[in-house]
């Protein structure tokens, strides 16, 4: 392995992150170094890029880049399994490993999270936006075995997310159900498909490009609206007046929340994905009676190996464009104007 690589790193807050020189990670012992195939790039990030300082506990500088995808380049002292060369996943969310959230596999919600102080590589530590990325133990590492690591790596953050959002509310989704999935970018484009794949919902698909209408009618989407009052008008009539059973809300603002909780029905699921900074106004005259709201944080690490599984069956792909480490700031840019179809993956190493 070289000595020092290139890497994408959020230098300091509210600044625009640059690519820079540093050294290439060398594995202590129970840790292991990937040579970076694929670093999905999430509209997370651009949130990230905003933050103001104090937002969140972590401490710049690091490298961005949380939806990663490899092979093994080096693995430390005592780690056994891996081997230089084979193809892996990184599971993203990293959490103590120990408590009884992380050992549910849950790492998502691990309940020592304030004490350690990042959530993972690429959010507070270096992800894998450079050539080679260090994941602090083996647990994080699931194999892909025949998935091209390229391919791969939005599996674990745009596909993960809205399968384990989709999967609490599967109850709900029987034949003559219906799911409104609001926002169809790199999050969406999976979760339409997620959905035709696992339930026996009516799909219906709201964005406001017209490109992303097109490629959730692609995915598998049965309808495609504008946001707005044809669309909730279109809702309610599809479902015979009732609202759907399901509306992931993949961006989070004001008017998509507002718009969520109108076409939601009675007894049905309002799950927020999106972290785009908008509230729910929550009262007894607000909501759907019964209706349940939740916001959910990526998934777990079982329910990404079952997210690999649903990929290596062909039930659900990524579109995506690829780009290199030097267009990582530009790739960024296109995602900002809303010019990426489904994901955008930084390839460092070709
Ligand atoms: P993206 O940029 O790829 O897609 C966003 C889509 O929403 C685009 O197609 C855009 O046209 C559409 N859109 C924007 N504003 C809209 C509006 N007002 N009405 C309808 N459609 C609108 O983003 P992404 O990477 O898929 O991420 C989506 C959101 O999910 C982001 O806020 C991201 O931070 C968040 N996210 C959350 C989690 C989690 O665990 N909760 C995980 C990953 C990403
Ligand atoms: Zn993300
Ligand atoms: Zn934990």
């Amino acid at each position: 392995m070289p000595e020092t690589m290139k890497a994408f790193r959020l230098i300091e807050w509210e600044r625009p992150p640059e690519l820079v020189e540093v050294p290439v990670p060398d594995p202590g012992p129970g840790e292991v170094v990937l040579k970076v195939g694929g670093a999905g790039a999430c509209h997370s990030d651009l949130h990230i890029m905003e933050w103001p300082e104090g937002q969140m506990p972590w401490k710049t500088p690091f490298t961005l880049g949380h939806e990663n995808a490899g092979w093994v380049a080096k693995v430390g002292a005592g780690v056994e399994g891996f081997a230089e060369g084979d193809a892996v996943i990184a599971y993203g969310p990293w959490g103590c490993g120990q408590c009884r959230a992380c050992r549910l596999s849950e790492e998502n919600y691990c309940e020592r999270q304030d004490e350690i102080g990042s959530l993972g590589g690429g959010l507070g530590l270096d992800g894998g936006m450079a050539e080679y990325m260090l994941v602090p133990s083996p647990r994080l590492l699931v194999p892909l075995g025949d998935l091209d690591p390229r391919d791969a790596a939005p599996l674990t953050d745009a596909a993960l997310t809205p399968y384990h959002a989709i999967k609490r509310s599967l109850h709900l989704l029987v034949p003559g159900s219906t799911a409104v999935v609001i926002g169809v970018g790199g999050l969406g484009h999976l979760a339409v498909q997620i959905l035709k794949a696992l339930s026996g919902a009516r799909i219906v698909a709201v964005d406001l490009a017209a490109d992303k209408r097109e490629l959730a009618r692609e995915a598998g989407a049965d309808e495609a609206f504008e946001p707005g009052d044809e669309a909730i008008e279109a809702v309610r009539e599809l479902t015979g007046g009732r609202g759907a059973e399901l509306v992931l809300d993949m961006v989070g603002a004001g008017q998509t929340i507002a718009l969520a909780q109108q076409v939601a029905r009675v007894k049905g699921d309002l799950t927020l994905v999106g972290l785009g900074g908008g509230s729910l106004e929550y009262g007894w005259f607000t909501m759907p009676y019964e209706c349940e709201v939740a916001s959910t944080y990526w998934g777990s690490g079982i329910e990404l190996m079952e997210v690999l599984d649903l990929a290596r069956s062909g039930a659900i792909r990524v579109e995506q464009e690829r780009a290199s480490l030097d267009d990582a700031a530009e790739t960024y840019e296109r995602l900002s104007r809303g010019e990426i179809r489904g994901r955008a993956v930084v390839c460092p190493n070709g």
